[in-house]
This record gives structure tokens, sequence and C-alpha cells, in this order.
């Protein structure tokens, strides 16, 4: 399978008043299309920044990032808007949907950015509510939800420009842990269904050995091991 992503010593630091924060200090890594990597290490350790990197929304201190042979380090403010639509979908701990809009809101948001029409917006969003089984909820709102739906609405979001790389950021952490195993189900389906490439999150390092193909920990912004799983 061809490396779908590159990270070369790549870094982030924040300046904090007189103090610095390496939150990632040199993570160098490669991803192939349509792997399932689990990305595991204590709160502080950098997963989330990474992510954050990965998804276009930081720019690195240092090092390069790769995604398609296209360095995203080096993209202008178009590229980089373009690569956050096109390449990468994000779901996190906290859901993030706007509490105002229903599920089929929600979900056809991004369609609206890359400028689909509304009726088309909408069949796609009822087929994507459809494929993470919440058939029948499309007019609920969030907060007639439960925790579980809820994050599957924000897997059908993030599904919805039909990008190359899923990125979970703890995507089960608030949630019980029969439900947050339909969730990790449901990411595996769309890696086995769709051979999507899924960054997953996690503090659960047994819960993740089996969903994921390889496990990688960080720490002090490090890779401090890697593990098939
Ligand atoms: P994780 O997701 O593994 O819990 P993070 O990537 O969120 O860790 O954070 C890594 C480190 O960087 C932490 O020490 C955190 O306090 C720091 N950090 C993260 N974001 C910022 C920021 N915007 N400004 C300053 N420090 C930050
Ligand atoms: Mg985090």
């Amino acid at each position: 399978m061809p490396i779908i992503l590159e990270a070369s010593d790549l870094k982030k630091y924040y300046t904090m008043g007189e103090s610095v924060v390496r939150a990632l200090d040199g993570v160098t890594l490669g991803l192939q299309q349509g792997e399932f990597l689990g990305l595991l290490g204590t709160s502080g350790s950098g997963k989330s920044t990474l992510l954050n990197l990965i998804a276009g929304l930081d720019r690195p201190s240092g090092g390069t990032l790769k995604v398609f042979d296209r360095t995203v380090n080096e993209m202008t403010r178009k590229e980089l808007s373009m690569h956050r639509r096109k390449n990468v979908g994000m779901i996190f701990q906290s859901f993030n949907l706007i509490s105002t809009m229903t599920a089929r809101e929600n979900v056809a948001l991004p369609l609206m950015f890359a400028e689909i029409p509304a009726a088309q917006r909408e069949q796609r969003a009822d087929q994507l509510l459809e494929s993470v089984g919440l058939s029948g909820r499309q007019l609920h709102k969030p907060n007639q939800l439960s925790g579980g739906e809820q994050q599957r609405v924000a897997i059908a979001r993030a599904m919805a420009n039909s990008p190359a790389i899923l990125l979970a950021d703890e995507p089960t952490g608030n949630l019980d842990s029969k439900t947050a195993r339909g969730i990790l189900d449901l990411l595996k389906e769309l890696h086995a269904r769709e051979g999507k490439t899924i960054v997953l999150v996690t503090h659960d390092q047994a819960l993740a050995s089996q969903y994921v193909q390889r496990n990688i920990t960080l720490l002090d912004g490090r890779i401090v091991s890697q593990v098939p799983a």
C-alpha cells in the first residue's frame, strides 16, 4: 500500500511566557493508505497536537509533514483549507455537534462548505446517517440523542466529504464501555468496508489493540514505542 502520510522530525513548540512547551518534539512516522493506527500515551503526551497538525488546524514549529506527497507545512491558507476539507475528517471526545441543528443538518454542514446543492446535501446526509446506523434520527437535535448516537452523527459528519484519513481523538472518552465498543466497531467497519485510513487516539491500550493494526505510544512529544497490534 502507498504511503499516504509522512511526518519527519515533526515539532510543535508552544511558548508560554518564559517557558517553552515541547508538545511534539521530533516525531517521524509513516502511515500507509488503509492503515488503522492506534495512538496511545498519557494525558499531555502530544496526541491531540499531532492530530491537529495532520488535520491542518495548526502549523508545525519544525520538521515536515507530507500528505499525498504534498507538504502540508508549505501550503498556502487556501491550500490548507482545501486539505482540511478534502483529506481529513475529525471526530472528538466531546462530539462537537452544533446543538441548534438536527442530525441531518450537522452532517450536511461540511457539504455546504463544499458548495453541494441543498437537495443533494440532504440526500447524502441521510445516506451517511443510515451508514452509521441512525436512520430514523435525521430530525433529532443533539440533546435528543444518546452519547453513542451523537458520536455516530459526528462520524457521519466527518465522512461527509469522503476524506482519505479519519482522525479520531479519544472518540470513546465520554462513553460507557458497551457504547464505546459500538463506536469502535463502527470505525472498524468503515475501515473494512471503505478502506478508510484511520488514526485512533485512545487511553485504553487493551481495547485499542483489539481494533488497530499498529500502536504508537507518545511520551513528552516523542514516539517511545511502536508495536504491531
Ligand atoms: P494529549 O492530547 O496527549 O493529552 P496535547 O497534545 O493536548 O496532549 O498536549 C501536549 C502538551 O502541549 C501539553 O503539555 C499541553 O499542555 C501543551 N499544549 C497543547 N496545546 C497547547 C496550546 N495551545 N498552548 C500551549 N500549550 C499547549
Ligand atoms: Mg488530547
